[in-house]
């Protein structure tokens, strides 16, 4: 059994999960566990034998497909029968990288596949829901930010860069393609796509009273706010950020604010490293860092 501060150390390092019966029939437990997965920023492979794609993505048709297109899940995650959980094992023992975690969802338990996972090294959990646990261990208020749903951050132009992992969710959430999505809803600045803004100059997803109308879709810089670059590694540039936005702590230092947004950013799967893909405030380094006091 994976104790809770277990779960959350490889669930915070973990990227990648395969969920092998992947369906996205409204209102079923898989297709709103795969929304809040890939909500929650992790890369999703839909995995299933004859349905082509899922959650707007391409599927695999097997565990071993995954290998072949090049998709290394640190997580396996299962919504199939008890009885077919032992032969998925096997699969994943031919996988040339093995996953961290082999995961049955609620409900499913199967003991030859648990043996065979735990004889590999793979970690095993049964009968839990992945959606339920990392909701549990992960929450997205802080000690130095709560936010107010003012509003005052999503004004402005150009600053909200789609990079390549939101793309796949707003596909999701809108039902479109990737292309549509880019022409619809966004426009080229510095040579990345941008949400587009409206002409009141608020991002044309902000609805005035209601808040973000794409929330749980919205683009990584938008969750990482105000944990941005700028704000974790310079002192004045925190203190604007803190006059600006009402949710950020009074009395947090900016050390905390700093080493507690790191983590933030860590644990949400927000910390990028491609300049030319993401936007420049998602991407900081731990020795940028002002020393905790
Ligand atoms: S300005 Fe701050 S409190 Fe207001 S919506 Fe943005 S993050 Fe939340
Ligand atoms: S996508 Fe949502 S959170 Fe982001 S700027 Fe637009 S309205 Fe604000």
């Amino acid at each position: 059994m994976l104790f809770d501060d277990q779960l959350r150390a490889m669930l915070g390092r973990a990227r990648r999960i395969a969920i092998i019966g992947a369906k996205d029939n409204l209102g079923s437990p898989v297709d709103h566990v795969g929304r809040y997965l890939l909500n929650a920023g992790f890369e999703v492979m839909p995995v299933h034998p004859v349905r082509r794609q899922t959650w707007g993505l391409a599927n695999a048709h097997s565990i071993l497909e995954l290998a072949e297109l090049g998709f290394e899940p640190d997580i396996v995650c299962l919504f199939r029968a008890p009885q077919y959980c032992a032969d998925h094992a096997r699969e994943v023992l031919q996988l040339p990288k093995l996953p961290q975690i082999f995961w049955m969802q609620e409900g499913i338990r199967n003991a030859e596949a648990g043996q065979l996972m735990f004889e590999a090294g793979v970690k095993v959990v049964e009968d839990r829901c992945i959606e339920t646990v990392h909701k549990a261990l992960f929450n997205d208020r802080t000690a130095t930010f709560t936010c107010l749903r003012c509003g005052k951050c999503c004004e402005g132009r150009g600053g909200i860069v789609v990079g390549p992992r939101d793309l796949p969710r707003l596909c999701a959430h809108f039902g479109l393609a990737a292309e549509e999505v880019l022409e619809r809803y966004t426009e080229t600045m510095g040579g990345k796509p941008t949400l587009k803004a409206g002409d009141d100059g608020f991002c044309m997803f902000f609805k005035e009273g209601k808040g973000c109308s794409i929330h749980p879709a919205r683009p990584s810089v938008c969750r990482a706010w105000p944990f941005f670059r700028g704000n974790l590694i310079d002192r004045v540039s925190f203190e604007m950020a803190r006059e600006d936005c009402p949710g950020i702590s009074r009395e947090a230092s900016h050390a905390e604010f700093a080493h507690e947004g790191f983590r933030y950013l860590e644990d949400y799967k927000l910390r990028c490293r491609d300049i030319r893909t993401e936007g420049r405030a998602v991407i900081v380094d731990e020795s940028e860092l002002p020393p905790l006091d």
